[in-house]
């Protein structure tokens, strides 16, 4: 790697995953402030994985986290990368949705416009496959920048975690879940799960997604009474679920017409979720074509001004 331990010093636990903790620090020659992600990894398989990560370097993007280089530390890689103050879309929406609030279709659309350029500069650029598009994976500064982070770029560091349940999540396409080959449109799927979760405020199938590190079991939200509501499901019986089921919608009672004028989404949000969640990968729009959808196009245009809705969100904290 090209950092070193010694020069960065903690200063707060910013959140856990299934592979690892993200930690805020201070690299100190530079005065940089970094996010670095440890992953524990076999330590034979560390030099390899490094030298795959310099390719990283070259990966530029308004809407990625910039990547600023690594180092290993006893059976370790420790990841320095861009400090986005605000977290994650998982964490922000934890807290909208717990305050009585919910993301207005203009953030929504502003969301879905950084996803879809940064599928397609990593696809375009340089050939990568997400591989774990989710709420947590979308991070935004306290300047309103929405970015995408933690894409699959080392073939070695992507093996390493596959086929363990640190390597399994719930906005897994279901070609992808089914153990096909897979290419860039199952990244397609899992934004269209990720958009829809945010919109509607909960995960959009009849399960909750798990806490973080407990990836075994999901629970289901079946029946009304809060007292049954939650059931623990094994996650194989989830993905089972998610491959046979027909793919979530928008809620009707959310859309806006002249007979629901409460509804607070468009028709155009419900086509646009509905063309990402099509199970046939082969009928499912990769990142260039959905570009070509109305709801990309109005709010690509748009100006949105997320930098105020970033800084009422950080007032709030
Ligand atoms: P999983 O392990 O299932 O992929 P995850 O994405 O939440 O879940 P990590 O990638 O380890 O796990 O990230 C943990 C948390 O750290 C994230 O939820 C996010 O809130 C925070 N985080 C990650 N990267 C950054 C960053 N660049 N800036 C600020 N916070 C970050
Ligand atoms: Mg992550």
């Amino acid at each position: 790697g090209e950092l070193r331990k010694e020069d960065l010093v903690e200063q707060e636990a910013l959140g856990e995953g299934a592979s690892g903790a993200v930690v805020k620090c201070v690299h100190v020659p530079t005065g940089t402030v970094v996010a670095r992600k440890t992953v524990a990894m076999d330590p034979a398989t560390l030099p390899a994985v490094v030298r795959e990560l310099t390719l990283l370097h070259s990966f530029k993007s308004p809407y990625i986290v910039q990547y600023y280089g690594c180092y290993t530390d006893e059976a370790s890689l420790c990841m320095c990368m861009e400090y986005c103050e605000l977290g994650s879309l998982d964490q922000i929406a934890s807290r909208v949705y717990a305050a009585g609030g919910f993301f207005t279709e203009d953030l929504l659309g502003k969301i879905c416009v950084a996803v879809v350029h940064s599928l397609r500069y990593l696809h375009r650029q340089h050939r990568v496959i997400h591989r774990d598009v989710k709420p947590s994976n979308i991070v935004v500064t306290r300047r309103g920048e929405i970015k995408l982070c933690d894409f699959g770029v080392s073939g070695l560091l992507v093996n390493s975690l596959a086929n363990t349940f640190v390597g399994t999540s719930f906005y897994m396409s279901p070609e992808r879940i089914q153990g096909q080959e897979y290419t860039v449109r199952s990244d397609v799927w899992s934004l269209g799960i990720s958009l829809l979760e945010l919109a509607i405020g909960r995960f959009p199938y009849p399960f909750d997604v798990p806490a973080k590190g407990a990836m075994m079991t999901a629970v289901a939200a079946n029946g009304e009474t809060p007292a049954r509501r939650h059931q623990r499901v094994p996650i194989f019986e989830v993905l089972d679920y998610i491959t046979k089921e027909p793919a979530p919608t928008v809620p009707a009672d959310l859309i806006y017409s002249p007979t629901n004028p409460t509804g607070r989404l468009s028709t155009g949000f419900r086509d646009f979720i509905d063309r990402c969640l099509v199970k046939d990968p082969a009928m499912r729009p990769p990142p260039e074509v959905i570009m070509k959808h109305g709801f990309f196009r109005h709010w690509d245009a748009m100006f949105v001004d997320t930098e105020a809705w970033a800084n009422m969100l950080e007032r709030w904290q």
